[in-house]
């Protein structure tokens, strides 16, 4: 077998491993199931893409949406990797198998669906593989904040194969989802790896709304480089887009309802800009690559801590400083228990445990890295220096008792 660090300076042209990686595909390499949680941008891809290289046979990659799949297609067959994808959107599936008989692909990415079919896995009896890398691993949990019930149908499909190493990666798994991602995959407990999820650099707000629109212009007024501000509706970044547009910054809108000619200029003009604002819906941000956003501000709630974490997580990638604000207001509170009152009652203990997550991060009187990091089961110190509450130490807060009071009975 190749040296790993070998193939991460030929293929993959980079001078050393980061954090966990190497950890992880060392492990991988061993033959044993591994579950790596890493923060987005950590390098996820490389664990799987490296040992697929390195290994015999093909490298089964399960990923969640086609989207995702075609811009990890292209970033893979960019640095020479072997790769294809088989979905119901690509019309070239009699090559891609062709090719992935004739043992000629390191990497298959496909959809949990297609996965789970007889006819599917008689294929994959047809040439060796080499790993199964299951992408977004979280999603196979109910825990996890993006339940996607087709991940449930994996599992039968790695149990025919036995020997094949997999690879589970996910950005988002508090302690429960973890645990859960494990029984579900049949992956051992000791196969867990961690990566740490401080982001130093990122300076962390919370305060109540008052005036969104005053406070988020404010907010771009002290910020003159690049930022992302989600609002909660397609409406609601409309209107808010349209109001930013005072600021005399560049405002860009994205959302799931927009020209897809529209969003993809859009996106493109933010990622070519030094100081455009894009408002968008969550809809936006996922494989996109912009290092140099400089602040993140939500103009509601999000839907827990983990998509918190992962959203203010694509300001200041480059390492310097940057600021996530959040506003919120009791009305998000009330909402959310709405929400939660209408999904399937399986599913309360979880929404409402998500739920408390947050309102204990936006309610706390203490330091807010110390929340997101412990929820993420990292023991880190009591005060960090670059929140909200540790430079500035509150006295009796209003908002505390408000969201109590929406968080309680
Ligand atoms: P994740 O899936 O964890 O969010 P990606 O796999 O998309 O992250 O990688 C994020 C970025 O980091 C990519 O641009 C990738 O090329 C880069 N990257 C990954 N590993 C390394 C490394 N060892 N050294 C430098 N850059 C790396
Ligand atoms: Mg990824």
């Amino acid at each position: 077998m190749i040296d790993p660090a070998e193939i991460l300076h030929r293929t993959f042209g980079f001078v050393d491993f980061r954090g966990v990686q190497r950890q992880v595909v060392d492990r991988v390499l061993e033959g044993r199931h591994t579950l790596a949680v890493m923060p987005t941008g950590a390098g996820k891809s490389l664990c799987y893409q490296l040992p697929a290289l390195a290994m015999e046979g093909t490298c089964l990659v399960v990923s969640p949406l086609i989207a995702l799949m075609h811009d990890q297609l292209r970033a893979a067959e960019a640095v020479g990797i072997r790769a294809a994808t088989l979905t119901s959107a690509d019309d070239n599936r009699d090559e891609t198998i062709q090719r992935f008989r004739a043992g000629a692909l390191d990497l298959l990415y496909v959809a949990p669906e297609r996965a789970s079919g007889e006819g599917f896995r008689n294929l994959l009896r047809q040439t060796p593989l080499s790993l199964f890398a299951i992408d977004e691993a979280h999603c196979v949990s109910e825990w996890g904040h993006d339940f996607r019930p087709d991940y449930r149908l994996l599992r039968p499909l790695l149990d025919s194969f036995p020997e094949v190493p997999r690879l589970a990666l996910t950005a988002t798994a508090d302690a429960h989802t973890r645990a859960d991602i494990l029984e579900q995959l049949g992956i051992p407990a000791d196969g867990l790896i961690v990566a740490g999820f401080d982001r130093p650099n990122i300076r962390y707000a919370i305060t109540p709304r008052e005036n969104t629109t005053r406070q988020i212009i404010d907010l771009i007024a002290e910020q003159p480089g690049p930022g992302i501000v989600y609002a909660q509706t397609r409406n609601g970044v409309e209107t808010l887009a349209e109001k930013l547009a005072a600021t005399g910054r560049t405002v860009l809108a994205y959302h799931a309802g927009l020209d897809p000619a529209v969003r993809r200029r859009n996106q493109a003009a933010f990622v070519a800009s030094e100081d455009a604002v894009v408002v968008a819906t969550i809809a936006f941000g996922m494989g996109i690559d912009k290092p140099d956003v400089r602040f993140v501000a939500h103009a509601g709630l999000p839907k827990s801590i983990e998509a918190y974490y992962q959203e203010t997580g694509r300001a200041g990638r480059d390492g310097d400083p940057a600021v996530a604000h959040l506003f919120w207001g009791a009305d998000d509170f009330a909402r959310a228990r709405q929400r939660i009152a209408e999904v399937e009652p399986a599913r309360h203990a979880g929404e409402r445990a998500r739920l408390n997550a947050l309102g204990a991060l936006v309610e706390t009187a203490g330091c807010r890295r110390r929340i997101l990091l412990k929820h993420f089961g990292e023991d880190p110190p009591e005060t960090c220096g670059n929140c909200d509450n540790c430079l500035s130490p509150p006295g009796a807060v209003d908002a505390t008792v408000v969201a109590q009071k929406f968080l309680s009975a």
